[in-house]
């Protein structure tokens, strides 16, 4: 999965253009800079890469998603319909903005369930952001669909999914806008930052002041920008800008690798009777980050868990049922609105629901699902070696509960 795993000599000198310099700050100082705007060339580069027709950086993707969602005219008291299975940043980027986070199911796709989503609409919700989670797409036919006929704006949180396609779309340019994060651990990594790709150039204007203290950038320096509305400092660095710049040319590398990995993996893994993989929509378009695999029952696939960490076998293998991060089961500070800043009552009434709402749907889900995450470093042998003893582990833990393997 992440980039930081290729950090080279390309990566030093990207950054060392900016050092040369010492300007590392994206806009003006134009004498000084000598002709260096890595920011700049870093958004043409997405732009390029993914087809979206506007890019705007910012310093993460949390940021990049309140960015998208503002620019969208999305905001205090609107509801947006996000799955159960997501990382933090996805509901803080809605609460950040005075939004409502709604939250429902997800299916074996292990993002929307799009029925969960028509049931979960109200004259309040203005936007369905699906997350395309571990490297795969949310079927996004059906929630394009469902956004048309309900005049819903669809917003992609494809943080975790850099490269992937949908129909030969490239995930995060496919709704009305799209987010990636570059954080550390991301297919592309800039140490830290997120992008918003929109094709409107109304979204990509108002994305480009609101990161930015609402300068307008039409002046002739930074004293004489205007301000036609209030924003925030989102920016990125020259600095951060820089890695991504070299990271963004590895990125066709990075995915024939992740593929040929994933691939391998997957033949190994299929080898286990009961053995069941991730619903993909569009097959070819996985970005192979990860590899999702089920088990037949909640009981066995937790027992499976507990011996991996007893064999010493576990990382890099994500049971994100357990996890403090990614699944709803363990939010028990958005379930009691434990917010420093205060929310609206009709913020707080809708997270206090959460205390006593259940899932079923998403727990039959994510109880039998572990994520592998796939390595760029990888040799063949290490990925039979570890194939092998998850193959072993799952034989094990099944025969010992009786389950014919
Ligand atoms: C990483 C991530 C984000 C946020 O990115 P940061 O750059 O860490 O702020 C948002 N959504 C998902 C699904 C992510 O995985």
């Amino acid at each position: 999965m992440p980039g930081f795993e290729f950090w080279g000599d390309e990566e030093r000198k990207e950054v060392n253009d900016v050092l040369e310099t010492g300007i590392l700050m994206r806009y003006g100082f134009d004498g000084p800079r000598k002709g260096i705007w890595k920011a700049i060339e870093l958004e043409k580069a997405v732009c390029n890469t993914f087809g979206s027709k506007y890019a705007q950086l910012t310093s993460s993707g949390t940021a990049a998603l309140t960015t998208a969602m503002v620019a969208l005219n999305i905001g205090a008291g609107d509801e947006v319909i996000m799955p159960t299975f997501t990382f933090v940043a996805s509901f803080e980027a809605v609460l950040s903005i005075g939004a409502i986070p709604v939250l429902v199911d997800v299916d074996e796709t292990l993002t929307l369930d799009p029925e969960a989503v028509k049931a979960a609409i109200t004259p309040r919700t203005k936007c369905i952001m699906p997350v395309h989670m571990c490297g795969s797409m949310a079927d996004l036919d059906a929630l394009k669909a469902i956004c048309d006929e309900n005049d819903l704006i669809l917003l992609e949180d494809a943080c975790q999914s850099i490269g992937g396609t949908y129909k030969g779309k490239k995930l995060g340019t496919i709704g009305h806008a799209g987010t990636f994060s570059f954080d550390f651990v991301k297919t592309i990594t800039c140490g830290e930052g997120g992008v918003v790709m929109t094709d409107s150039e109304d979204v990509y204007t108002k994305c480009d002041g609101y990161t930015d203290h609402g300068h307008d950038h039409k002046g002739a320096d930074r004293g004489a920008d205007l301000h036609p509305f209030i924003g925030y400092n989102f920016r990125i660095s020259e600095l951060h800008a820089a890695v991504g710049l070299a990271q963004i040319k590895k990125l066709d590398t990075f995915l024939s690798i992740q593929k040929k990995n994933q691939t391998l993996l997957k033949e190994i893994l299929s080898e286990v009777p009961g053995i069941t993989f991730r619903k993909v929509p569009d097959p070819q378009g996985d970005s192979c980050s990860f590899l999702s695999w089920f088990l037949p029952t909640a009981e066995i696939t937790e027992a499976v868990v507990e011996e991996m960490k007893t064999q010493g076998i576990l990382a890099g293998n994500f049971y994100w049922f357990k996890n403090n991060w990614h699944y709803i089961s363990k939010w028990d500070h958005l379930k009691n609105a434990e917010t420093l800043q205060g929310v609206t009552h009709d913020v707080h009434m809708a997270l206090k629901e959460y205390a006593t709402k259940s899932f079923p749907a998403s727990d039959a889900v994510m109880s039998r699902c572990v994520s592998t995450a796939i390595s760029l470093l990888w040799t063949e042998e290490q990925i039979k070696d570890k194939g092998e003893k998850i193959v072993n582990t799952i034989k094990k833990v099944m025969e010992r509960e009786g389950v014919p393997a």
